[in-house]
Formats: structure tokens, sequence, C-alpha cells
């Protein structure tokens, strides 16, 4: 071209030079999905496999059932026992029309309806070249990293519990204090430093790190060395006032009693500041005092923040506001995209909560259709019936109007006034709160997701096939269980109103759990493994 005199290279985009897996000629709709986690897995056993060509992308070619990773720290389960091949899932739904690659995605391209992926394997030796895949339908579930906030010496330090490996990780290191505490003539000082487990965050990993380690050690380790055991520590470091404090006020109490009885230290209100080679930098948060605590092993466990890919997706879409999480509209579409065929599941995604006190004077205005400056309970009925799709906080409202209306009528006039009309939307507003990064909301939108592809298309303008089912998404709590040690797991189950915990609650939650694995194989596998270490307790070598 004029610009550029001769000789000089043209600027060349390094992604069009990557090779393009086209599309079979079967007419059939492509679905790329990322991740074979919580998310991908509700989806590809939803999807209906036989309107479409299914290629799933992960680094990782095994689902991994983490609520029982904690378990398997200490080797109360073996983690073989909670992992299932993607491959064996794909194998067992699909007719020849899906695939799986081990493969890292590095970049998304909306605009051209491809993906860049990479070779993952840490195999040495030639790597086949990076590819571009296109897809007429993405989903994005490639979850979420432990967080750090950005405190000094975690990486180097800590152990997390967030992967597979990661389990292995903490075990290995737990014999190894043991065994460097039990060379020769160590003083005592650095046996009790070896023997200091740490965990930092009081959330349900945390808890649940802290209880296995406790019977780990009070179950198994406890006949093996018994001299030493005396002298372990388990030290939880929580920065709020109170454990699991996302939990009912009485799986607290319950919880950090049992832990009191169980002679686990909490540390309330103290927030690791920076973590050296043995000791944690601490602040407590009353008096901004800092001081130091020697530790063994530390497990970090403060909650997740965003993958690479993540914040790279979200940077370069302008309307991504959100750069911790992929934001997505009530159907669980990616906002801001140009084609409507990107979907976000999982713990990288975030649904826009619009609220309706924004558009109040307008949707006031619409309601009012006779113009009298005030809403009659039809006229309510009818713009809630209206604007649930795009304002599903309205839906628990929606068979409940007449009572709402009676509320909200202060000044018991039979109408609504725009003041308490606003009352009444500023309530339902009050009720939206972000979802929490769990495998339950992970597992109902994939498996929500999956069910709109296959059935709802309809075709906007421009011809393009959308999905838009009768209903947003919309999460159904069924409770929550944790595991806190001694034979003793904590729930809450909303639907029977129950908070509570004890050896009772511990077996509901082993057999619902069990009960919950995806193959058989898993099942048998983890009913051998309970099985061993009740009869021979749990494996101490390295
Ligand atoms: P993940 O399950 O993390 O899956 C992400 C997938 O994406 C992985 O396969 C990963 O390899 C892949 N991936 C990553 N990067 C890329 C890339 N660039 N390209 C392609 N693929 C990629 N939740 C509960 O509800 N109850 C519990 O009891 C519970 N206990 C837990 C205990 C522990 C120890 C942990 C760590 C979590 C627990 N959770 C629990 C939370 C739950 O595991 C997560 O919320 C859930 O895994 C989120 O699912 P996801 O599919 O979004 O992500
Ligand atoms: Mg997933
Ligand atoms: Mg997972
Ligand atoms: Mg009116
Ligand atoms: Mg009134």
């Amino acid at each position: 071209s004029i610009l550029h005199l001769e000789g000089e290279e043209k600027p060349k985009n390094p992604l069009d030079e990557l090779v393009l897996l086209k599309k079979p000629s079967n007419g059939k709709q492509r679905i790329v999905i990322l991740g074979t986690g919580w998310a991908s897995l509700a989806f590809i056993n939803n999807i209906d496999p036989s309107k479409y060509e299914l290629i799933v992308i992960s680094p990782r070619n095994f689902f991994l059932f983490t609520p029982m990773l904690a378990s398997a720290t200490v080797g109360s389960l073996e983690v073989r026992s909670i992992i299932e091949p993607i491959r064996r899932v794909l194998k067992r739904i699909a007719k020849g029309n899906c695939s799986y690659i081990e493969a890292e995605c590095t970049e998304i391209n909306q605009n051209e309806n491809y993906v860049v992926i990479s070779d993952s394997s840490p195999l040495e030796g030639p790597r086949p070249k990076d590819i571009k895949i296109s897809y007429d339908k993405l989903v994005i579930a490639v979850g979420s990293v432990p967080h750090t906030m950005g405190t000094k010496g975690v990486k180097e330090h800590c152990l997390f519990l967030k992967e597979a490996n990661d389990a292995l990780r903490i075990r290995t290191k737990v014999m190894d204090c043991f065994e460097r505490a039990s060379f020769p003539n160590q003083p005592i000082n650095e046996i009790k430093r070896l023997l200091h487990f740490t965990v930092v965050g009081g959330g349900p990993t945390g808890v649940e790190s802290a209880g296995e380690l406790y019977d780990f050690i009070h179950d198994d380790l406890v006949s093996t060395f018994p001299e030493l055991v005396p002298h372990c520590q388990i030290t939880l470091v929580q920065s709020a006032d109170h454990l699991l404090n996302t939990y009912d006020a009485k799986i607290i109490e319950f919880t950090e009693k049992q832990f009191g009885r169980s002679n686990i230290q909490a540390l309330y209100g103290s927030r690791v500041v920076e973590v050296n080679e043995t000791t944690l930098k601490v602040m407590s948060k009353n008096d901004k005092k800092e001081y130091e605590i020697p530790f063994g092993m530390c497990i970090w466990a403060t909650g997740v923040g965003p993958r690479t890919l993540t914040r790279k997706f979200c940077a370069s879409v302008p309307d991504q506001k959100n750069q911790r999480a992929i934001t997505t509209d009530a159907f669980l579409r990616v906002v801001g995209v140009p084609n409507p065929n990107v979907y976000a599941i999982g713990d990288c995604s975030t649904i826009t909560q619009n609220k309706l006190l924004d558009k109040v004077a307008d949707i006031f205005k619409e309601a009012d259709v006779n113009n009298d400056n005030q809403l009659s309970i039809d006229e309510l009925v009818q713009v809630v019936q209206k604007y649930t799709k795009t304002y599903p906080q309205l839906q628990p409202i929606a068979s409940e109007l007449p009572r709402e209306f009676k509320k909200f009528d202060v000044n018991k006039d039979g109408f609504l006034q725009l003041e308490e009309f606003k009352q009444l939307l500023q309530n339902v507003d009050s009720k939206l709160t972000t979802l929490p990064a769990t495998a339950q909301v992970a597992n109902q939108m994939g498996a929500y997701l999956a069910k709109s592809l296959n059935v709802d298309v309809i075709k906007n303008e421009k011809n393009d096939e959308i999905h838009l089912p009768a209903s947003p998404f919309n999460y159904k709590h069924l409770g929550s269980f944790a595991y806190i040690g001694s034979h003793t797991s904590v729930a809450e189950i909303p639907g029977v109103n129950f908070s509570g915990g004890g050896l009772g609650v511990w077996y509901a939650y082993r057999s619902i759990y069990w009960e919950k694995q995806f193959s058989l194989k898993n099942k048998v596998l983890l009913s051998f493994d309970w099985m061993k270490s009740i009869i021979f307790g749990r494996d101490i070598s390295r």
C-alpha cells in the first residue's frame, strides 16, 4: 500500500498466521466449552448431544468433586476417587459429536467467533503450534483462582486448596513436618514450630481443612508419633469476627464450640499482612498491633479471584465494567459482545443486576395506564408481569401482589402513589444479592444454560438464532454442608428449616455427597476409601 514503503514489513497480527480448525459440514452448530469443572460438567450432562457438535477445552482432563477435596488432604479418601476423566463423561453422553482437547484457551475473539488454544501439556519436547477454533456458541466456564489479596509471600510459602494436586501437596507437607520434627536432637521450639499447622481464612474451605487435619493427627498420627502429638497445634486465622460468617448463627456457634473442644485455636479479627518462610506476620484489627506466628505449614484459603483469561476478556469488552468476573444478563449471555452467542457460567461469571429503582419514574408512568398518577392493583399486576423478564427480582413477589400492594399502600387509599411505589420497588431491589462462588451455583447455571440451548430457539431481526428461555436463571439454594472434624458436620437446609450439626449430620453429609458422585466407579471407590480408613487408618507415608 502507499503507506508502506518498499522493503518495510506490514505490521502483522500474529493471530492471522494460526490455522483455524474448521467445522465439519454436517450442518450442526458447534459449541465450544471452556473448562471441565462444575459449571461445564453440568452443561455437558444436560446438553442434547444430537443437536450440537461439542468441543471441550481445558488444561485439566478431569472433573474434580471439590466439596470432598479437604478430605483428600489427609487421606480420608484418595484424590482419584473424586475425579472423573472428561473423556469418559463425553463417551457416555455422546454419539461421536463430542471431543476434548487438553489445552488452555489463551484468547477469545468474540468479533470473529473463534478462540485460540495453546498446548498445556507438561511434557518436554516439541510443542504443537497454537490453533484457532471457530464456534457457533461459546460457553466460558474457566472458574477462578485462589486469591492472595496481594499479600506478600503467600505464593512462595503457603499451600492452597483448590486443585487435586494441592491436596497431595498438603498431605506430603504434613508428613515432612512430622518427620523433620522426629529428627534426633531437634530443639523443642523447632518441634513446636514444625508442628504448628496454620490455616488462613475461616470460610468453609479453611474450616474443613482444619477439621480434617485435626482428625488425621488425633486418629492416626497419634499412634505413630505419640511423643510429638502433644506439641501439635492447629491455628485458624480469620479476619472476620466469626468462623463460617456467611452461615446461620446456630452453625457458627456450633462450629466455634466444637473447635474449642478440639483445641483448634481460632484468631478472630486478625489479618495476615505478610508471610515469610517460617512465620506469619499478623495484624490484630482492633489495636492494629502486629505480631509473628511461627509455622510448619500454612494453608491459604481466603477466597477466590479471576483468572488471567477472565481479566483479559473483560478488558477487551468496553461494556464489561467489572474486572473480577464476566458480567452476563439474566439469561447468562455475556453482555457487551457483538454476537448473542457467548455465555459465561460458574465462578468466572456474575449476573447483572438491574435495579428497578433506577427506572422508577418511567416504570410508574408506563404502569399508570389511566393517567391518574396512581396505580390500582390491576395496573400493578400488569406492570409486574411485563417486567419480570428484565427484572428477575420481581419473580418472588409476582404471586403475592395483593399482599404487597396492601403493605405498601401506606395511606390506605386503595392506590399506590409514586412514593409508595418507590418504597415497593426499593424493597424488591433490596433482595438482590450476588450469587456466591459455589459448586451449587455453577451446577445450576450449567444445567439451566444447556436446557435453554436444547429448546427455545427464536430468531432476531438479523436472523441470528437466539435462545431465550421463558424465564431468567433463578438460583435455588438447596443448603450448605461443612465437615468440621471429629465425625461432625454442620448443615443448613432451607427447605426443611434445619441448621445445626452433629454425627447424624455427618452421616447425611457423607451419603448426600456419595449420591452426588457422577459415576458408579467413584461411588465404589469412595466406599472403599472410607472402609479402608476405618479398618486400617489413614496412610502415613508421604
Ligand atoms: P471450576 O470447577 O474451578 O472449573 C474450572 C475449569 O476451567 C477447570 O477444569 C480448569 O482446568 C478450566 N480452565 C482454567 N483455565 C482455563 C483456560 N484458560 N482454558 C480452558 N479451561 C480452563 N462449592 C459448594 O457449593 N459446596 C462445597 O462444599 C464446596 N466446597 C469446596 C471445597 C474446596 C476445597 C474448593 C476449592 C471449592 C469448594 N466449592 C464448594 C466451590 C466450588 O468448587 C466452585 O464454586 C466450583 O468449582 C466452580 O465451578 P466452575 O465450573 O466455575 O469452576
Ligand atoms: Mg466449569
Ligand atoms: Mg471443579
Ligand atoms: Mg392509575
Ligand atoms: Mg396509597
